[in-house]
């Protein structure tokens, strides 16, 4: 059996899209379960578009993400060269294109600007392009070499027959046939010299030994260009798989303005790369029983793509959310305190210890940015509704809560250890006396530190981190507010 060789090929215009990444993720874990390669090849013959700086994000993802290439511009594996730029200085797509040539495949296009105004343009998806009329498919050797020896600038084009039919197979898509009619002859080398990335695309999968190409579908309707050029060199295609669209709640394909297109976004948002990887991962993909928490090596282990459905994947934020808590939940707490850190810091400036606040909210947040609103009281004390004194279930009002705070103000104030577990013995010393519940206490006294319904903590946590200065103030002031009331 031949040798699985997968390759992600990013044309380096921007960011990382959620799709590339999938992309990306799949062929890795096609190549990964076979034992096979994982190489990756930059397209970058569309010079207009090309972003330095997008190079640099592809190898900081492939590297964060643990997507880690057997092969690429940084690693030879006798492939090379794996940018399409350098690749082209070899001379290797001229010579291909040549060979179309010489079999009638393709042909020298001089048609300059003017003329190719002048032609039917037709719309193909959401893109005015011209459709060529073959005019230079007449013209004879000798014009053909006459221009040539002038200088005259030319493009090769793919010669496409108006008659007939092509077919193409795609796993997930099964056999699709067009009429011949219908595809234009496409440029196969610009008339800069570069090749298009159409047709680069197929030389280079072809000559690095590519056995699987999987891409989003938006490549689907060039797929019976690329047919016919394997057909025409006598080449056997890779097994292709068209990965349906990325749409967003509203079954609109995902773009910039979700905020959350693109993989350094979602950094960006507070989320946990490997979380990413595991969503991302089922976004059209799905094991045979029905988990959804994968490690990256366990997914190499159960993807199966033949499982690829080719319905729509809806980007779901509020699902990602949840996986990333879980992922959250999970981590290994300096790990998680690296990534907390900053946003606790930005949400309190006084001097509190860190490290406690970040374990009162790791098992409460689903991403980073979330800490602010469950630790925001710590910096100040909220104004706060004397009616959160009142508690059904805890048998608490403001008669009942004004009572307990009065009687515990002079104990708290007598008491050194400020210590979580000092602090609980005083309060439960109280509970049994008075023989109430324990909500009864608490309900009140973590009321009047945090100002809160909810927080990450127990009073007698809350009251450690406080202080003892701080924590008295907050209660004096809940007795305060509770006189003002009764
Ligand atoms: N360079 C193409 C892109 O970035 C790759 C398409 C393919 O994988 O064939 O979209």
């Amino acid at each position: 059996m031949t040798k699985i060789r997968t390759r992600y090929a990013p044309s380096p215009t921007g960011r990382m899209h959620v799709g590339n990444l999938r992309s990306a993720l799949y062929e890795f874990l096609i190549a990964k379960h076979d034992g096979g390669d994982f190489m990756l090849r930059i397209e970058d013959t569309d010079q207009e578009r090309f972003v330095e700086e997008a190079v640099d994000i592809i190898y900081r993802t492939l590297e964060k993400t643990g997507l880690v290439h057997d092969e690429g511009p940084d690693k030879d594996g006798g492939y090379g060269p794996y940018v399409q730029s350098e690749r082209m200085k070899t001379g290797i797509y001229m010579k291909y294109a040549k060979e179309l040539i010489d079999k009638g495949e393709a042909y020298y296009c001089f048609c300059d600007k003017e003329r190719l105004a002048t032609l039917k343009t037709e719309v193909v998806e959401g893109k005015e392009i011209s459709i060529y009329d073959k005019h230079c498919l007449s013209l004879s050797k000798e014009e053909v070499e006459a221009n040539l020896a002038a200088g005259k600038p030319f493009v090769i084009r793919q010669n496409i027959p108006n008659e007939g039919t092509t077919t193409f197979h795609d796993e997930l898509y099964g056999d699709i046939t067009v009429e011949n009619a219908e595809l234009d002859d496409m440029i196969l080398i610009k008339s800069d010299g570069y090749p298009t990335y159409n047709f680069a695309n197929v030389v280079d999968d072809h000559t690095m030994n590519i056995t699987h190409v999987v891409r989003g579908n938006e490549y689907l309707s060039s797929s019976p260009k690329y047919q016919r050029l394997y057909d025409a060199f006598g080449w056997q295609s890779p097994v292709y798989i068209h990965l349906p669209l990325i749409t967003d709640e509203n079954h609109k394909k995902l773009s910039k303005r979700s905020g959350h297109s693109s993989f350094e976004d979602l950094l960006e948002q507070g989320f946990v790369t490997e979380a990413v990887v595991n969503y991302i991962a089922l976004l059209g993909w799905s094991p045979e029983d029905n988990r959804e928490i994968f490690t990256l090596d366990e997914l190499i282990k159960e993807f199966d793509y033949h499982r690829i459905s080719k319905s729509p994947a809806v980007f779901d934020i509020v699902k990602l959310k949840w996986m990333n808590g879980e992922y959250i939940k999970a981590m290994d707490f300096d790990a998680f305190y690296e990534m907390a850190e900053p946003y606790l810091k930005a949400a309190l400036k006084k001097d509190f210890d860190l490290k406690k606040i970040a374990n009162m909210v790791k098992t409460r947040i689903e991403v980073f940015p979330d800490i602010a609103e469950h630790v925001d009281f710590f910096e100040e004390l909220p104004e706060y509704s004397v009616e959160m004194y009142t508690h059904k279930k805890m048998k608490t009002n403001s008669e009942t809560s004004l009572q307990v705070l009065k009687d515990m103000l002079p104990i708290l104030e007598a008491q050194e250890d400020y210590s979580n577990d000092g602090l609980y013995q005083t309060l439960v010393k109280y509970v049994e006396e008075k023989g109430v519940k324990n909500g009864y206490v608490m309900w009140p006294i973590r009321t009047a530190v945090s100002g809160k319904q909810m927080t990450p903590a127990g009073a007698t946590e809350i009251m450690e981190v406080l202080g003892k200065e701080e924590s008295l103030r907050r209660i004096r002031k809940g007795i305060e507010l509770l006189e003002q009331s009764v």
